[in-house]
């Protein structure tokens, strides 16, 4: 089968022809339809985190049909549509049987530490697999399994009820998927904190306060879209220690800042006025659990989930498309995802 792998870090992903997976009694064999293009896939072929397996098919938001069952799987059978949960865990040790699968000692992570969907096959364990209902498309259902599953992980973690307020920190595939999530959820007013003038236009549309940090200081904007208030939950979905901060800053009293973006730089706040005064938390998100994909499932079928067609571009299996798309990613592209397509 054709498969796009990473060969060696920093350099560019290539065109392979590679064995179809064998499977096990547990495994199904997926033909893939639908992969997204993430920003961690560009981290992985530039090296910024380490890649143990290669040379490895990149590709961890898939979606397909079910093409082969291994003997002892129920829940799933060939000529399913499912969408692909991403860890692929061992489901015996203390977090996995507490169903907090990202921090299984053995885990990994499709398109990572084994192969993913930037193939025309994939094999998984079936419990990683979820019915993708019609209404669904592929390329929605694969997008969900990132940037979607890990807004609504945020939420969850932030203990986000219904009636709160929002902040959500950079409107990429997360912020997309956070702001819907949200109004889902019933929440009362949502500011997006953007540079991309494109992306402010589009949050706005969605129903939140657009609020562009190059008009001057966030917070001060935040304060008075909200009476002087702050919000009660903020997300920062950028992985900068400024926007961070600032997320901290934002918040009102019990207020909740879920951190998503990934930096290693130094955060700093002021304990007693951003934090101890108003018994403010600050929450660490990583990843997104399994438990969480059927509710994500179902906003996307009700409409409260979607992504319009200028919110997804679609490449071919094909290392230089990819490669292409790779590289938009390293700016801030205007549409939501870049996903590749197989019929
Ligand atoms: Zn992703
Ligand atoms: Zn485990």
């Amino acid at each position: 089968m054709r498969a796009v792998q990473l060969i060696q870090t920093g350099k560019l992903l290539e065109d392979r022809d590679v064995p179809i997976p064998e499977i096990g009694p547990v495994d199904v064999l997926v033909r893939v339809r639908a992969a997204g293009i993430c920003h961690s896939d560009a981290h992985y072929r530039a090296g910024i985190s380490k890649m143990d397996n290669v040379p490895v098919t990149l590709g961890h938001e898939v979606a397909g049909r079910v093409e082969k069952a291994g003997a002892e799987v129920t829940n799933v059978a060939p000529g399913d549509r499912v969408c692909l949960h991403y860890l692929v865990h061992c489901g015996t040790f203390k977090f996995c049987q507490r169903g907090l699968e990202q921090f299984c000692t053995t885990v990994q992570m499709i398109g990572k530490h084994r192969d993913g969907g930037y193939a025309e096959f994939i094999k998984v364990p079936a419990t990683n697999a979820f019915q993708l209902p019609d209404e669904i498309s592929f390329e929605a259902g694969a997008i969900m399994m990132c940037s979607s599953a890990t807004a609504l992980h945020a939420l969850n973690k932030a203990r986000f009820k219904s009636g709160e307020s929002v902040a959500i920190f950079g409107f990429g595939g997360l912020g997309f998927s956070a702001l819907q999530l949200a109004q889902a959820l019933g929440c009362g007013q949502v500011c997006v904190v953007e540079l991309n003038p494109a992306k402010l236009v589009s949050a706005k549309k969605l129903g939140a306060v657009a609020i562009d940090a190059n008009e001057g200081d966030p917070i001060e904007q935040i304060r008075e879209a909200t009476n002087g208030k702050g919000v009660y939950v903020s997300l920062e979905l950028i992985g900068s220690a400024k926007t961070m901060r600032q997320a901290v800053q934002c918040l009102g009293i019990l207020g909740r800042a879920a951190l998503v973006g990934l930096t290693t730089d130094a955060l700093s706040v002021l304990p007693y006025p951003e934090i101890i005064n108003k018994e403010g938390e600050v929450i660490g998100v990583s990843d997104h659990l399994a438990s969480e994909i059927p509710a994500l499932i179902e906003f996307a079928r009700n409409g409260k989930l979607s992504f319009s067609d200028d919110a997804i571009r679609v490449v071919d299996l094909d290392a230089a498309q990819i490669n292409a798309a790779l590289d938009q990613l390293q700016h801030s592209i205007d549409h939501v995802r870049t996903v590749i397509t197989q019929k």
